[in-house]
């Protein structure tokens, strides 16, 4: 006869072995209790995008910052894709106390495009938070011909397998001010061509945006080449949610890259060169804060070590923007 022990009936309902008095309080249907400790706890999120914008966005930059600052997360980095967001980081800092926040430039034609006098007065700006420096995000030509018109062309930072004249002194601006080269939307060769000629002129930062999806879209190949460069890779949680069966449209024009992915890359390419990230905070998905919760839930289920998260969210966003 089958005898009823705690083990026993644990398996019965399903559950896993708890005591009498925690099966009492079990409650199906609702999310599990909140953590002590949010597991964003000290974690750097690379890639925000807060309102104002010219986008649908969750939160305002407070907000975030006050959420981010709730789950005990270190910082966070503010983009947008037509104004700088170091001026805003300032702000925010000064009105949520406890969390740091930092800015930057994308340098899409709402700013002149390629132009190093916009990355000059960008880093100048009192505060001290603009860091990163993104390439041309959907005014790039490869963002235009994948996305919208492959009749069409847009921003270019490399031609005939060099860089532009204007890159290469936006370049020049990045190592001497030891900001953080992020390639936005710009294609794999030119994702190659540019970090190559970062390294000749001394940038030590280099962060290669989302860059399994199909924009860039570099190989495995390609990003241990980079990697081998002393580039970091990002991988990011929105697209663990995009592709065909994402829930609004504007998602199913990015390739999934999901949690499988990034155990593959930690594999191949090694957690000292790559960084996880959110790129969340569109009207009605997930808050970042949450994202970054949900992504580690995602990757530890997908056999990631709890070191190799460290590094990803933690440490490496760290040693990028130096603090
Ligand atoms: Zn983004």
């Amino acid at each position: 006869m089958l005898k009823i022990n705690k083990k026993v009936l644990a398996a019965l309902i399903g559950a896993s072995v708890m005591s009498a008095s925690h099966l009492a309080h079990a409650q199906v249907g609702f999310p599990p209790p909140p953590p002590k400790v949010s597991p964003a706890a000290g974690v750097i999120d690379m890639h925000v995008h807060p309102d104002p914008d010219v986008f649908g966005r969750a939160l305002t930059d407070i907000e975030l910052a006050t959420l981010a600052k709730r789950k005990g997360m270190r910082g966070i980095v503010i983009k947008n894709h037509v104004v700088t967001t170091n001026d805003r980081a300032a702000s925010t800092m000064q009105q949520v106390p406890g969390i740091e926040v930092w800015g930057g430039i994308v340098l899409n034609k709402s700013v002149g495009g390629l132009n190093p006098s916009a990355v000059e007065w960008m880093h100048r700006m009192s505060g001290g938070r603009g860091k990163v420096v993104w390439l041309p995000t959907f005014d790039s030509d490869k963002h235009i011909k994948t996305l919208v018109d492959k009749d069409q062309s847009g921003l270019v930072v490399a031609v005939d397998g060099k860089v532009t004249p204007e890159m290469d002194e936006i370049l020049k601006i990045i190592a001497r001010e030891n900001l953080i080269l992020a390639t936005g939307h710009v294609s794999a060769d030119e994702v190659l061509i540019v970090v190559k000629r970062a390294k000749e002129l001394g940038v030590n930062n280099i962060l290669i945006t989302h860059g399994l999806t199909n924009i860039p879209g570099l190989t495995i190949e390609q990003a241990k080449e980079v990697a081998a460069l002393g580039a970091m890779i990002e991988l990011c949680y929105l697209q663990f949610m995009t592709g065909p069966d994402a829930q609004y449209k504007w998602m199913t024009h990015w390739d999934k890259v999901g949690a499988d992915t990034v155990a593959k890359a930690v594999q191949e390419i090694g957690a000292d060169h790559l960084v996880l990230s959110t790129d969340l905070g569109q009207q009605g998905m997930m808050t970042p804060p949450d994202g970054i919760e949900n992504q580690i839930a995602a990757v530890k289920a997908a056999g990631v070590s709890d070191d190799d998260i460290d590094k990803m969210m933690r440490k490496n966003p760290a040693k990028l923007l130096g603090v």
